[in-house]
């Protein structure tokens, strides 16, 4: 699902944000990447979907080779993933209904199939009877919980999510994370990243630390030469 070999990452202006990280996660896993503010989460997870480029290595994600990705193609990258952000980032004069439709008007779905695949998805995410309320009628919570479902209304084959409990309180933030976990069960393999240890981890998880840009630990087997 995913295999990073010897990937490094130097923005411009700061101190390399990435040294050397060689990992494989296999389909299905769900997967805690966690470590200090500023350890390289982010720019993990942005190189898995093609926000940034690496420095050097290797990149393959659901069967893309990332680096190599023209970008006119990365569209199709984008249409096995399903990315969370610690802020919903919904479009406010749009209600619940209308920003998961979104997700699949944009790629072409017929009507029929986005009714059906909204309604899907705002079932599971515990949302069907806020599905007319605008954002600014939903808590934190709930706002997160149609960005998700709006991250996997297309059915993604990798769901990766950045603090996506950072804005919400604890009780909300355990409902968000029990969602990924039937959102894995379902399937779809996941990555979260978050800078908080105490997230309830209510199923053996893998996980990778990073710390300054360097990966400390990881649970997960190291790829094998010729992988
Ligand atoms: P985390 O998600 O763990 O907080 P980040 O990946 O956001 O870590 O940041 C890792 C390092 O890269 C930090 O030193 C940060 O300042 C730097 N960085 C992140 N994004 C950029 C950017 N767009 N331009 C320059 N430096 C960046």
């Amino acid at each position: 699902m995913i295999e990073m070999v010897h990937v490094s990452k130097a923005y411009d202006v700061s101190p390399q944000a990435l040294f050397d990280i060689t990992l494989k996660v296999e389909k299905g896993k769900f997967v805690y990447l966690t470590g200090p503010s500023g350890a390289g989460k982010t720019t993990l997870l942005k190189l898995l979907y093609a926000a940034e480029r690496p420095t050097a290595g290797e990149i393959r994600v659901t069967g893309f080779d990332v680096v190599r990705l023209k970008p006119r193609e990365i569209p199709y990258l984008r249409r096995r993933l399903g990315v969370v952000f610690q802020g919903a980032k919904l479009l406010s004069r749009r209600t619940a209904f209308e920003n998961v439709a979104f997700a699949l008007e944009v790629l072409g779905a017929k009507r029929r199939e986005v009714l059906k695949k909204t309604t899907q998805a705002l079932h599971l995410v515990g949302l069907e009877r806020k599905a007319q309320c605008f954002p600014s009628q939903l808590s934190a919570g709930e706002q997160q919980r149609v960005a998700i479902a709006r991250a996997i209304v297309n059915d993604p084959l990798l769901l990766l999510a950045d603090e996506p409990t950072g804005n919400i309180d604890p009780g909300s933030a355990e409902e968000i994370v029990k969602l990924f976990n039937e959102i894995n069960f379902r399937g779809t393999t996941v990555v979260l990243a978050t800078h908080n240890d105490g997230l309830p981890l209510m199923l053996p998880k893998e996980r990778i630390v990073l710390e300054r840009g360097r990966m400390v630990e990881s649970s997960l087997p190291m790829p094998s030469a010729g992988d």
